[in-house]
């Protein structure tokens, strides 16, 4: 999968732009706070159907204008394809190859990227939360049903949390209905377990090659889904049951703390660099690398699903980066489409196509 051309209008800081790519590395550099990172929301916006940095959409507009619209060109395997986006207030516009489509879900999954952005380090260093956010996104790419069994999953969790909470202050409850809802949280925990554990299996081979690649040998990253039942690598019905067991058999402290203990809520990805904890061991520069192999990975498992690869949006990699790993980046994926962001213009040789970017102004740069 390749983005041709990128074009936005009253996004962020870009009152009007058009960006064209090359099917190699592509280059956006330029000061802080001019625009890289707002060009790379825009072209995510379309894997996502939001914004990766978390802001109401109405944020996304820029100030003392109406509305934005997003637009991008991409090929794929059976040709090329447009995406494009329109917000003006509560009125939205979605058009696909030229078409309406009336839901978000039909204009995302189509253009498949995986991003990096600095805030992913978070995902080595801080608590299970961040990295069950990144299997719940990654997975959604793959597996259809995924997000709509997570989806379940919070609203029954909430619905035994609530009961749960009742019986620790002592209030009445009835017993039949705390049993049904564990009954019917184990159905939805088992397919996102089973989910889960199949998406770190397809992710492990990657990451440890990558990994290895990256630091030339020096360090061995391996990672394993860790989650509340024994045995994950079961059959459906079995993981329905080890979670029909976990839920009923620990109701006694759970109703003490007024809350639900064990499940997919309380998963994590066990990460360990040369056999200890990455989150408590691995310098600056290795949690990004760490990071940087899990998100290659990520791509090497799309391309695997899809027999596509997909592009790499990569916001600010390069930094804290020492040589051996920057050249990993920028000269060993040369197979890949890569749309890269830096602050640093001097050496763009190892850049395919270069942008200059500039108060919200895309210059290509020539070399
Ligand atoms: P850095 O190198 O620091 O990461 P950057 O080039 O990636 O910088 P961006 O994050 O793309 O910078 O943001 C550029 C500018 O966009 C910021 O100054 C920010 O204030 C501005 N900006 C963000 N949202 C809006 C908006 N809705 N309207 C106008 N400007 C905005
Ligand atoms: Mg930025």
């Amino acid at each position: 999968m390749k983005i041709k051309r990128f074009r936005a209008e009253n996004f962020r800081n870009i009152t009007e732009c058009e960006l064209e790519f090359s099917d190699g590395v592509n280059l956006l550099y330029g000061d802080n706070a001019q625009g890289k990172t707002n060009a790379v929301e825009g072209i995510y916006f379309f894997s996502r159907g939001k914004s990766f940095r978390m802001s109401e959409e109405r944020e996304l507009t820029k100030f003392g204008a109406e509305g934005f619209r997003l637009y991008i060109e991409y090929e794929d395997k059976d040709g090329t394809h447009t995406l494009e986006y329109a917000s003006f207030g509560r009125e939205k516009r979605r058009i696909k190859d030229g078409y309406k489509v009336a839901k978000m879900s039909e204009l995302v999954g189509n253009f498949r990227s995986v991003l990096f952005f600095p805030d992913n380090l978070e995902l080595v260093k801080d608590g299970p939360e961040e990295r069950r956010a990144f299997l719940n996104v990654a997975i959604a790419q793959i597996f259809g049903t995924y997000i709509d069994n997570y989806a379940k999953y919070k609203q029954v969790l909430e619905n035994r949390n609530a009961l749960l909470k009742k019986a620790s202050k002592g209030q009445y409850i009835d017993e039949g209905e705390l049993i049904s809802w564990s009954e019917m949280l184990s159905e939805y925990a088992a397919y996102i377990a089973r989910d889960r554990f199949r998406y770190v299996e397809l992710l492990k081979p990657h990451i440890a090659r990558i990994a290895g690649e990256l630091s030339g040998g020096k360090e061995e990253v391996t990672v394993a889904y860790k989650c509340d039942i024994d045995n994950p690598d079961a059959d459906i019905e079995s993981l329905k049951e080890q979670y029909k067991g976990v839920f009923t058999s620990n109701l006694e402290r759970e109703r003490i703390v007024g809350t639900s203990l064990y499940g997919p809520h309380r998963d994590d990805l066990v990460i360990d660099i040369n056999g200890v904890s990455a989150r408590s061991f691995a310098s600056q520069g290795q949690q990004r690398s760490i990071v940087l192999a899990i998100k290659l990975g990520e791509g090497e498992v799309i391309k695997e699903m899809f027999g596509e690869e997909p592009v790499f949006l990569f916001d600010d990699v390069l930094s804290e980066l020492d040589e051996q790993r920057r050249k990993y980046v920028i000269c060993g994926m040369r197979d890949k489409q890569i749309v890269i962001t830096s602050c640093e213009g001097e050496d763009f040789s190892f850049a395919d196509r270069v942008m200059l970017v500039k108060e919200g102004e895309y210059v290509s740069a020539h070399r």
